[in-house]
């Protein structure tokens, strides 16, 4: 390597980073229109898109996500943009890369990648080989645009982790990668907190960090730190990126209903469990991360919640993720098939 890679000199200088808000419910409040593809605004807005990135920067942020989510060829087709993948991409590691070394301190920019939408096979159609090359394209023009490093957010499957796992590879950076436990402790596609631990265990490259995005709130991802981080070898990099409450509609428009102050217990019990990479997602704005950047800079990190602090704090936990925090890892956590209690995998917990 040429240089010290952004990313990594952040992670080895200091013991917590804060990762960034919400680019896309921040880009409603800028005019965004539901239906219309937020990833086409860094060609026709990005003075807009910029504008986000620097209220994160501004707010404290160390690690800011461009605005490439949805930015695989197979989600850019809804919106007739599958041929414009590297254009769109690249302008969009290019405008968080300028917004970044705007700032005197260091400012890591991180590839977002979300799911192609697409189900994978066996149960869907979608190949390996498919997957993996839509996420290599997209890989590597987020890299030529300047990205420090490769974040896929938002998984839900194991195949579709593995193969964009397999494609960001391709563009030669660190690769961060988070799922969305958002169904009773696990995934929309079964996986608990244990199982995606024991599926990076196999990925190649190894992750430079692990955790979980959105969800259903933000004790539900503490919970899923705290589950995670028993699972996980010591060592393993922790990254949690919750919602901003809980999302509620009002109006016809989907808010969350998170205070900048029940962000700060947040991201204090977050890293408290055993996070280093604390951030926000959906409805998280600058003013929400200026307070979380307050709360962590604060104090030290204590230790870890115990459930009952956690749920009088910042709410109840689904009945999988308190079952797991338990030590219980078969139906009782959520399981909607028994298949991770039969195959015996995870800790056990010492509470348990
Ligand atoms: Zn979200």
């Amino acid at each position: 390597m040429q240089k010290t890679n952004r990313f990594s000199y952040l992670l080895s200088t200091r013991s917590w980073l804060l990762a960034d808000g919400a680019m896309g419910s921040n880009l409603f409040d800028l005019g965004l229109v539901s239906g219309d593809a937020p990833e086409l605004w860094n060609l026709i807005h990005p003075d807009r898109i910029a504008s986000v990135h620097a209220s994160f920067v501004e707010a404290g942020a160390d690690i800011i996500l461009t605005n490439s989510f949805g930015g695989t060829r197979y989600r850019l087709k809804l919106h007739e943009a599958q041929d414009r993948v590297a254009e769109i991409n690249s302008a969009a590691a290019r405008i968080a890369r300028q917004v970044a070394d705007a700032c005197p301190r260091p400012v890591a920019v991180a590839g977002s990648m979300g799911p192609t939408g697409e189900i994978m096979e066996p149960i869907g159609t979608l190949t390996f080989e498919q997957a993996r090359d839509a996420f290599a394209e997209q890989a590597r023009a987020l890299a030529a645009g300047g990205a420090d490093v490769l974040w896929i957010e938002t998984m839900s499957s194991r195949e579709e982790v593995e193969a964009a796992v397999a494609g960001a590879a391709a563009a030669g950076l660190p690769v961060v990668c988070t799922l969305s436990f958002d169904t009773n402790g696990r995934t929309m596609m079964g996986l608990s907190p244990a199982d995606f631990s024991q599926i990076s265990q196999a990925l190649s490259p190894r992750l430079a960090a692990c955790g979980t995005n959105c969800g259903v709130g933000a004790s539900e991802v503490v919970a899923c730190i705290h589950n995670l981080a028993k699972a996980v070898d010591p060592g393993v990099i922790l990254v949690a990126k919750a919602n901003c409450g809980i999302p509620q509609y009002v109006d016809g428009a989907i808010r969350y209903n998170g205070t900048p102050e029940l962000m700060a217990v947040y991201a204090r019990m977050a890293r408290d469990a055993g996070a280093r990479i604390i951030g926000g997602c959906c409805g998280t704005t600058a003013r929400h991360l200026k307070a979380m950047r307050d709360a962590l800079e604060a104090g030290a990190a204590g230790p870890p919640p115990t459930l009952e602090d956690l749920t009088a704090q910042l709410g109840d936990v689904s009945a999988g993720a308190r079952a797991q925090w338990g030590g219980e890892l078969g139906r009782g956590a959520g399981s909607f098939s028994g298949a991770g209690a039969a195959r015996g995998r995870g800790r056990r917990s010492s509470l348990g």
